[in-house]
């Protein structure tokens, strides 16, 4: 990877553009996740390339879900792996989740490669090889997910989802915790938790926020799920983009 000077004022930005780079030449990203990554940059440059009060709260509340949930797991797509694999795994550590691999443009190689590179990053389990289940109301590709996996998860977390797959496992009855940088996409607006942030940063906000909550009871992560209100969430992120200034 070309070296980027730290002192670069777009460093962080350009550190990522080419992890996805990177992940497309190993077959790990689709082409079309440049796109989705292009879009999220956009988004990325009005929220000011910083977590946001409301999205740090999200994040709690995140946690809280997962570490509640009985069943809890973390889809994990081509721009995710390329991204923050590392923190992932982290994550699913912290929480006790599954990492299932769940792809829109699915193909067995792609899954393979995500699967290996997941496994370099220290990740014991992965899921989403065998896709032995159907998430009703998806077209055959789009909707394969491991049926001891998302199929049975209560908690998901996606990073990145499309809308339309997004709804489809909200109508399953599941908590849907989706991390997406655009608070108008359909995935964030369907979502119980949604966190208006970049993944890179989300996913070990996420993980700080379940090893701070780990020792705390049932009760008290119930108090936080509670307190949660998604579309104010939403409302606060769209606020900060168009006005430019920090939120609440
Ligand atoms: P829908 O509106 O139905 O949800 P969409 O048009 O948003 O669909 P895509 O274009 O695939 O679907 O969306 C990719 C989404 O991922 C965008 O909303 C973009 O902001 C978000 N995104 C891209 N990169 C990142 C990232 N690094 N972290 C967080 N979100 C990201
Ligand atoms: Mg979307």
């Amino acid at each position: 990877m070309t070296e980027i000077p730290s002192e670069h004022p777009r460093h962080d930005s350009l550190v990522t553009r080419h992890r996805i780079e990177e992940g497309v030449e190993r077959g790990i990203t689709s082409r079309q996740g440049l796109i989705a990554q292009g879009r999220g940059e956009a988004f990325d440059y009005l929220l000011g390339e910083r977590t946001l009060e409301s999205a740090d709260e999200a994040a709690r509340a995140a946690a809280a879900h997962l570490l509640l949930a009985r069943h809890s797991v973390l889809s994990v797509n081509g721009n995710v792996a390329a991204l923050c694999p590392e923190e992932l795994v982290d994550l699913a550590e912290a929480t006790g989740a599954d990492l299932e691999i769940n792809l829109f443009n699915r193909t067995d190689e792609r899954v393979e490669a995500i699967a290996d590179h997941l496994r370099d990053h220290g990740a014991r389990e992965v899921k989403g090889v065998r896709a032995d289940a159907r998430i009703p109301g998806l077209s055959h590709e789009r909707a394969k997910v491991d049926a001891d996996g998302i199929y049975d998860a209560d908690a998901v977390l996606v990073p990145l989802e499309d809308g339309d797959r997004a709804e489809a496992l909200g109508a399953m009855g599941k908590t849907e915790i989706v991390i997406d940088l655009n608070p108008l996409s359909r995935s964030a607006q369907v979502a119980a938790v949604p966190i208006v942030d970049n993944v890179v940063r989300a996913v070990p906000n996420v993980a700080r926020h379940a090893r701070e909550l780990r020792t705390h009871s049932r009760e008290e992560l119930a108090v936080i799920v509670d307190a949660f209100d998604p579309e104010a969430a939403l409302d606060a992120a769209e606020r900060a983009i168009r006005a430019g200034v920090s939120d609440d």
